[in-house]
C-alpha cells in the first residue's frame, strides 16, 4: 500500500497550481488540487485575462477619436456596460471550463473546497483528510486596502470586474500596475477619472522615463492624475462617495477602487502550526527551490512574493515539478523578466532601468527616443511613444529596454530573448528594421543621450 493517499496535494487551482500539478502528473506523480473559489485563479478570473478584455472594450473611444482623420465617420456611440461586463463573463467561464478539462485531461483529482494544512503531510479539505509526500502551496494573493474612516466604501480590482454600471466618476488610489490600468480602461470608458498617488511620480521602480511619460500621455488624455495625494476619509451620501484628501480637497465619486497592492492569501491555512515560516506580510518564506521551512511543504506564485506575474508562477511551477518529480533540480531563473503595464498607452520593460544599472556601479550609454506614432499624422492626436536602452559601456551589453507606447508589451517579448542571450549594442544596430513600425526604432537608435 502506498504511503501517502497523493504525491503531490496543491492548494490553489491558479496558473501556477495548475503547471505544477498538471506537470507533476505528466512525470508519473498523483496529484490532488484543491480549489475554494475559482479555476485559473486571479488571472483567469479577476486579473489579467477580463483587465486585458477592458482594455481592448476602453480603445474603442480613442478609435471612433481617431477616425476622421482616416476618412470615417460613425453615427451615434454608446456603450453598454452590462453587455461588456456579461460577454467577459462568458469568456471567463468558458476558461473555467477549460482549467477543469485541462486538470482532469492530466488525471489530477480536484476537490472544490476549503483546504487547510493540518501536519507536513496531511491536508483537509471541508473536514476530509488526506495524506501527501509533498504539499504545494500556491494560494495567490488578494487586494489590500488600508483602514482609515470610511474605507469600507472602497473597492478593489475584484469587484471592479463586476460593477453594475460604470462609474460616471472614479477615484483610483495606488500607483502600481492596477491603479495605471484601471485608470486607463475607466477614462477610456468615458468615466471621469482621477488617479490619486501618495508619491512623487506613479510606478515606482519602473524606468523613470517610463513614469514621466506615461504620466504626461494620461493627462494629456484627460486622466486627472494628481501625485502627493491621499484620501484621508471617505463620506458615503446616498450614491455618492465624498473622498477627502490629504491636500485639504475634497472630491465627489461614484466609485473609490483602491489598487493598493496585494497579500499573500495564507491566513486561513494554519501554515504556521505546521511549522512554515511566514514573513510579517503573510508570505511564504521558501528557498531558491520554493521550499519552505518544513521540508515536505513547498509555495510557488503570489502568495510567495517573489514578483506576482502569472509568468514567473507557471515558471516556478514548473520548475517544481522538474526539482520533486523529474529528477531535475530547477531553481527558477528571474533574470530579465519582461513585463508589461497595460495601461494606455501600454508600457513595456525588460532588464535594468537606468537608475538601477547605475546603483549597481555600471557605467552606461542611454539611447533615448521620444516621437509621434506615424498613425497620429493623419488623426493629429498628440501622442508621443518612448524607448530607451540602457547599454554597459565596459561590454557593450544592453542591460535595459524600455517603452511607452502601443503594443509594448508585444514588442518588449522579442527583446527579452536578446538580452538573454547577452545581445550587444552592436548587434541590436546590425539588425535591420522592419520599415515602418515603431519597433524598428529599437534597433536604429544611434546618438547616446548626453
Ligand atoms: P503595486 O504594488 O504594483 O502598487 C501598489 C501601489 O499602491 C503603489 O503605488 C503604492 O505606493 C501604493 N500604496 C501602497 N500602500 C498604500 C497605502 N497604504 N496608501 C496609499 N497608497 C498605497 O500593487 P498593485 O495593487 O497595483 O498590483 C499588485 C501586483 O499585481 C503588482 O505588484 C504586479 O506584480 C501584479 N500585477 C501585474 C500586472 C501586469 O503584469 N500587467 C497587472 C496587475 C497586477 P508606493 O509606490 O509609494 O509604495
Amino acid at each position: 500500500m502506498a504511503e501517502y493517499d497523493y504525491d503531490l496535494f496543491t492548494i490553489g487551482a491558479g496558473s501556477g497550481g495548475v503547471r505544477a500539478s498538471r506537470v507533476s502528473a505528466s512525470f508519473g506523480a498523483k496529484v490532488a488540487v484543491a480549489e475554494e473559489r475559482y479555476l485559473g485563479g486571479t488571472c483567469v478570473n479577476v486579473g489579467c485575462i477580463p483587465k486585458k478584455l477592458l482594455v481592448y472594450a476602453s480603445h474603442y473611444g480613442e478609435d471612433f477619436d481617431d477616425m476622421p482623420g482616416f476618412g470615417w465617420t460613425i453615427g451615434e456611440r454608446r456603450l453598454d456596460w452590462a453587455k461588456l461586463i456579461a460577454n467577459k463573463n462568458k469568456e471567463i467561464q468558458r476558461l473555467n471550463g477549460v482549467y477543469r478539462k485541462m486538470l482532469g485531461d492530466a488525471g489530477v483529482e480536484l476537490f472544490e473546497g476549503h483546504a487547510e494544512v493540518v501536519d507536513p503531510h496531511t491536508v483537509s479539505v471541508d473536514g476530509h483528510r488526506f495524506t501527501a509526500k509533498y504539499i504545494l502551496v500556491a494560494v495567490g494573493s488578494w487586494p489590500m486596502v488600508p483602514k482609515f474612516p470610511g474605507s469600507q466604501h472602497a473597492i478593489t480590482s475584484n469587484e471592479a470586474f463586476f460593477l453594475p454600471s460604470l462609474p460616471q466618476t472614479a477615484i483610483i488610489v495606488g500607483g502600481g500596475y492596477i491603479g495605471v490600468e484601471f485608470a486607463g480602461i475607466f477614462h477610456g470608458l468615458g468615466a471621469h477619472t482621477i488617479q490619486l498617488y501618495r508619491g512623487d511620480l506613479f510606478l515606482r521602480g519602473f524606468d523613470d522615463d517610463i513614469r514621466k511619460t506615461l504620466a504626461d500621455e494620461m493627462r494629456k488624455r484627460g486622466v486627472d492624475v494628481r501625485f502627493k495625494t491621499d484620501i484621508i476619509k471617505i463620506e458615503k451620501a446616498g450614491d455618492i462617495l465624498k473622498a477627502w484628501l490629504t491636500d485639504g480637497g475634497m472630491i465627489e465619486a461614484s466609485q473609490v477602487l483602491y489598487a493598493t497592492g496585494r497579500r499573500s492569501k495564507t491566513p486561513n491555512l494554519s501554515l504556521e502550526k505546521a511549522g512554515v515560516k511566514l514573513k510579517d506580510s503573510g508570505a511564504v518564506v521558501v528557498d531558491e527551490f520554493s521550499k519552505s521551512t518544513v521540508d515536505s511543504i513547498y509555495a510557488i506564485g503570489d502568495c510567495t512574493d517573489r514578483m506576482m506575474l502569472t509568468p514567473v508562477a507557471i515558471a516556478e511551477g514548473m520548475a517544481l515539478a522538474n526539482t520533486l518529480f523529474n529528477n531535475k533540480p530547477t531553481k527558477p531563473r528571474y533574470l530579465n523578466v519582461p513585463t508589461a503595464v497595460f495601461s494606455t498607452p501600454n508600457c513595456g520593460t525588460v532588464g535594468l532601468t537606468e537608475q538601477e544599472a547605475r546603483l549597481r556601479g555600471f557605467q552606461v550609454d542611454i539611447y533615448r527616443t521620444s516621437f509621434r506614432p506615424l498613425k497620429h499624422s493623419l488623426t493629429g492626436r498628440d501622442e508621443r511613444t518612448m524607448m530607451k536602452l540602457v547599454v554597459d559601456q565596459a561590454s557593450d551589453k544592453v542591460l535595459g529596454c524600455h517603452m511607452v507606447g502601443p503594443d509594448a508589451g508585444e514588442m518588449i517579448q522579442g527583446l527579452a530573448v536578446a538580452l538573454n542571450c547577452g545581445a550587444t549594442k552592436a548587434q541590436f544596430d546590425q539588425t535591420i528594421g522592419i520599415h515602418p513600425t515603431a519597433a524598428e526604432e529599437f534597433v536604429t537608435m544611434r546618438t547616446k543621450v548626453a
